[in-house]
């Protein structure tokens, strides 16, 4: 079984998209990840649904 999924993301500094990739076996995480268009850390928090969907909420460090 595939645990790693994809995840679409919004900058919170500049609104673009970007994908992270998710680990859903690991449940409730939180990591910084670097935006990958203005490079500023993005602040991941992300919760796994007991049907192993992915949901990922962005924080900025300043917004
Ligand atoms: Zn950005």
């Amino acid at each position: 079984m595939n645990t790693e999924q994809m995840v679409e993301v919004q900058c919170p500094y500049c609104a673009e998209s970007f994908e992270v990739l998710v680990d859903c076996s690991l449940g409730h995480q939180e990591y910084v990840e670097e935006c990958e268009v203005c490079n500023r850390p993005v602040e991941l928090v992300i919760d796994i649904s007991p049907e192993g969907e992915a949901a990922v909420q962005t924080r900025g460090e300043d917004v």
